[in-house]
């Protein structure tokens, strides 16, 4: 691997006033730091498709996503440094410009097909109809999370293992298809409670989370199933829905970047530490509690963000 790479993932401690007040320790896992356009969890999810890929000899990735999405321009970045050829399928219409995700997908030789929102919704069938069910294609869901994505992000916790000899009480992750939070709850094997923040409204990722963990078991054969309990989706943090936001979190996520130098974006991690912030002074964390908080990435987002919003995040 080229030395682009940071492997595994750098860790730090920020001193917080909030938190420092309260007595809790917070650590931070930078996934955002992995690679600086694989980055985070997206990386940690395609690692094993694309060995699979290779494996059953696909030459080309298929996925989908939002016109600024994480996924998209992680498995664009991917597919150029391992040797495939790659194809977008993209939610909705084409723009005159190109936004900064897709000029960069297409900088790396990403095909792009937009497809109505009609269409998305069923986005399976219509890979038939427009001819690309060709056996050389590898097709990734949208967002990445699928029985191969799990195991690679079983990783993290496998990583958390061994940077810290004494776990901490809490490792924090955002949620959203809940791949990774699957993925880190079977790697850290119910050895430290995870908490996950869902970015997204509503109440249904318990059974999706424990059906990920419950394939990852058969496929790997471990059978710690008892033991995975230690864990829980908060639904409190999502600010209104999926990419909703408002001044508040974005006063967060511009003082973060100011006092402590952590950027943050305002769809997944912006929100988990808004969450973080807002637990803490409220007295959830018992004093002398070590959180660990995963920085999932996903920076690649704030360009797009700025550019239809009259730059609200800051960036220097
Ligand atoms: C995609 C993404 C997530 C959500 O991961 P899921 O596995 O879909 O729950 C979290 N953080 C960032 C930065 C992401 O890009």
């Amino acid at each position: 691997m080229n030395p682009e790479w940071r492997f595994p993932s750098p860790i730090q401690q920020l001193t917080i006033p909030v938190f420092e007040k309260q007595g809790i320790e917070l650590w931070i896992k930078r996934e955002d730091q992995i690679h600086p356009f694989i980055s985070g969890n997206k990386w940690r999810k395609l690692k094993y498709n694309l060995s699979r890929a290779k494996q059953l000899g696909k030459t080309t990735l298929l996925t989908f996503g939002g016109a600024y999405s994480n996924h998209l321009y992680a498995t664009a970045a991917a597919a150029e440094e391992f040797g495939f050829s790659s194809i977008g399928l993209v939610r909705g219409e084409p723009t005159e410009i190109l936004n900064p995700t897709l000029r960069f997908v297409r900088e790396k030789g990403m095909q792009l097909y937009y497809l109505t929102r009609a269409d998305y919704r069923q986005k399976e069938t219509v890979i038939a109809k427009m001819g690309l069910d060709r056996k050389e294609i590898f097709i990734l869901p949208e967002g990445g999370s699928n029985e191969w994505a799990i195991p690679g992000c079983a990783e993290i916790g496998k990583e958390i293992s061994t940077q810290f000899p004494a776990l901490p009480d809490y490792i924090c992750i955002c949620c959203g298809t809940g791949g990774t939070a699957a993925g880190l709850i079977c790697g850290m094997k119910g050895a430290a409670e995870v908490l996950a923040f869902s970015v997204l409204k509503g109440d249904f990722h318990q059974p999706i989370i424990e059906e990920f963990i419950k394939a990852y078991q058969i496929k790997t054969q471990e059978s710690s199933l008892a033991k995975l309990q230690n864990w829980k989706v908060n639904t409190d943090y999502h600010f209104g829905g999926y990419a909703r936001f408002d001044s508040e979190l974005i006063d967060f996520i511009n003082r973060y970047k100011d006092t402590y130098d952590l950027p943050l974006d305002p769809i997944y991690t912006g929100k988990m530490f808004f969450a973080l912030e807002d637990l803490a002074h409220k007295q959830y964390f018992k004093k002398g509690t070590k959180i660990l908080a995963i920085h999932t990435g996903g920076l690649q987002g704030i360009a797009g963000f700025n550019q239809r919003f009259d730059n609200l995040i800051k960036v220097t």
